[in-house]
């Protein structure tokens, strides 16, 4: 198969031409149970008909005007938004990673406007400008966030220096202590890991690390690009963990399948973003602002989110008895509503060419483990069908 793409993915021989709801096909014609969904980006499953109406009726009115104009709908998707959550303001971008990066540029801009003059670097610099990120963490794939996260796959050969970006191991509050200087801006972390491995944070530890971040003086950062709007079971995963950041990352699942992302913050921080200090051709465009409205209205409803914790009991719960059915298989169960990872004694490609074989599309996490991340909106019967295939794909490993 040649091509003219660049290599970085690596070799894809499946590729999918239609989808409906938790199910896709691929162009040979064969169905598949899908709980991949992009990578947690299609909340609402394929082609949900909500999302296809408010695409294609923007489509036939205007797509694009840039942010010298007014966007109504964007304006009505940060109401909602900041309604939904701690934040005051919003700011839109395309992807998880513009998120993210927003949300770094706030939390320097933040300690520069206060004029910071603790410190004084040679060159007159006075402001905290250094970030803080944890270990086994994803925050995308640009400079900065290859820094914060400091995979060394990802940063192999990209980093001048470390970039302003420090590391402290994940879950462990001393460390986040020992890590923080004078020059610290602030702490960025996923209430739920995604990519790393499907790991929920301590609750204990998330309210550790916000009372550290207060005593110092510092920001924290929520990166819910994976585990928000809806994932875990209440609209953001952090409003299940007892404690809340002074920006958040959002993305992914925020436009069903529509590129889109979000940077919330409180008013305190977003204040010193003032005109000219940021910006984005595409954030906010009518395109992707309607289909974010639609999702969040439908994610966001109390029924909705209720579905998605019963429904993620139930998954996990099966899940934990096939663990305990296939010790020698499965080390691990773990995750939060319906964002959950299995961490594997074998090879987890294995499992996952073996899921594939049965008819279920699943993705790869960290530390050898399976990510399973259903639609939302998946059904009673798709969890069993998916457990089911699970079960078959273990039964048939065994006998290898
Ligand atoms: C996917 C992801 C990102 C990056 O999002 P992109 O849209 O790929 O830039 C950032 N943080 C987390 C937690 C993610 O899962």
């Amino acid at each position: 198969m040649s091509s003219a793409l660049l290599e970085n993915y690596g070799v894809r021989d499946l590729a999918l031409s239609h989808g409906a709801g938790s199910y896709v096909w691929c162009e040979a014609g064969r169905k598949y149970l899908d709980f991949a969904q992009g990578i947690a980006v299609n909340s609402l499953g394929h082609c949900h008909p909500r999302l296809v109406e408010a695409l294609t009726s923007q489509a036939g009115a205007l797509w694009h005007t840039s942010n010298l104009f007014r966007i109504p709908a964007s304006e009505q998707l940060a109401e909602k938004l900041t309604g939904l959550c701690f934040a005051d303001r919003a700011f839109f971008c395309n992807s998880g990673a513009e998120a993210v990066e927003c949300g770094f540029k706030m939390m320097r801009r933040y300690h520069y406007s206060k004029g910071d003059t603790h410190r004084k670097a040679p060159g007159g610099d006075t402001h905290r400008k250094r970030i803080i990120g944890l270990s086994d963490s994803f925050h995308g794939r640009t400079l900065a966030t290859i820094a914060a996260a400091a995979n060394s796959t990802h940063c192999e050969g990209f980093l001048a220096g470390d970039a302003g970006f420090d590391q402290a191991e994940f879950g462990n509050i001393d460390a986040l202590a020992a890590a923080i200087t004078d020059e610290t801006a602030g702490v960025i972390l996923e209430p739920v890991q995604g990519e790393g491995g499907i790991r929920p944070v301590d609750p204990n530890y998330l309210k550790q690390v916000r009372q550290l971040c207060d005593e110092n003086k510092i920001l924290l950062m929520f990166d819910e690009v994976q585990c928000g709007v809806g994932r875990t079971g209440t609209f953001y995963a952090h409003q299940q963990l007892g404690a809340e950041p002074d920006i958040l990352a959002s993305a992914k699942g925020l436009g069903g399948g529509f590129p889109v992302g979000a940077c919330l913050a409180r008013e305190a921080v977003a204040a010193p973003m003032s005109v000219g200090s940021h910006g984005s051709t595409f954030g906010g465009n009518p395109l992707a602002m309607s289909v974010a409205n639609a999702v969040v209205d439908e994610i966001s409803s109390p029924d909705f989110l209720e579905q998605v914790r019963a429904n993620g009991a139930r998954f996990m719960q099966s899940l934990r008895d096939l663990q305990a059915a296939n010790p020698g298989i499965i080390a691990e169960v773990s995750g939060i509503g319906l964002m959950i990872g299995v961490f594997l004694n074998v090879d987890a490609g294995r499992l996952i060419a073996q899921l594939r074989e049965e008819g279920l599309l699943v993705v790869k996490g960290g530390n050898n483990s399976v990510r399973l991340l259903p639609p939302l909106n998946v059904s009673h019967d798709e969890i069993d069908q998916a457990v089911q295939l699970i079960a078959t794909a273990l039964k048939k490993m065994e006998s290898k």
